[in-house]
């Protein structure tokens, strides 16, 4: 499954940058939202999960929220998260992009992932900005409320018709830029602007590796996809890896 010439580029590459979708996670058991799992109390999950749900109907969105956290409390990181933190200290130069908010490259001990749509564990406050870490036992009142000014928390998650924060997609921007190989893994590579990032490296000579469990609108653009979970994937990887240095 792994060709002797993505061993050997990975074996040279000083500097690597990966970004992951919901495919990491899935071993995990994070829900997809999609097909059956896409509804909540009659209410489908793109309709409850966005900026204007929130704006109109606040209790309403932070019961929906108050579940969906609850639902990830107790999930924890699968081999392949593990198998990332393993790339930070394999390479001299990692940088971990991930569209997934649920958490779980920290929790298995990545340091610093540029998390392009925020962090469900965290809260926002929408009037200062104030960032705050939720535990995951505490009980979210009805629409809780700002300690240092009162106005209305939001997750830190970027909803449905909102914008990614800038700064987050610039960082991601630039260490794709930079990377001598891009990897793409467990994304299905359609929604932007993360879905832009490969080509991002690819523009700047990256070489492009894809690990899905199934071809996207990328994989004619990369130097190899490999069909695969990705947990197995890059345990596999990683153990080889290590073999050749
Ligand atoms: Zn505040």
């Amino acid at each position: 499954m792994l060709s002797e010439k993505v061993l050997l580029r990975l074996k040279n590459a000083y500097n690597v940058t990966a970004l992951t979708g919901a495919g990491i996670s899935t071993d995990s058991g994070v829900p997809t939202f999609r097909g059956k799992d896409g509804l909540w109390n009659n209410h489908k999950v793109e309709d409850i999960a966005t900026i204007d749900a929130f704006e109109k109907n606040k209790k309403l969105f932070w019961e929906f929220y108050s579940w969906r956290r609850k639902l990830l409390s107790d999930i924890k990181p699968n081999l392949g998260h593990y198998a990332l933190v393993d790339f930070e200290n394999y390479f001299e130069d990692f940088s971990l992009i991930t569209q997934n908010v649920d958490n779980l490259h920290t929790l298995a001990g990545s340091k610093n992932p540029i998390e392009l749509h925020g962090n469900i564990t965290r809260n926002r406050c929408t009037g200062c900005d104030d960032v705050t870490i939720v535990d995951k036992d505490e009980t979210i009142e009805e629409v809780p409320k700002c300690k240092k000014c009162g106005a209305p928390l939001k997750p830190d998650v970027v909803l449905f018709g909102e914008q990614l924060n800038q700064k987050v997609l610039q960082k991601a921007q630039e260490v794709s830029a930079i990377c001598e190989v891009f990897i793409s893994i467990g994304t299905s590579s359609l929604v932007e602007p993360a879905a832009s990032l490969p080509y991002i490296a690819k523009g700047n000579g990256a070489y492009l590796l894809e690990i899905n469990t199934e071809r996207t609108p990328l994989s004619d653009n990369c130097d190899e996809v490999i069909i695969a979970p990705s947990t197995k994937l890059l345990t596999g990887l990683v153990m080889i890896l290590d073999r050749l240095r």
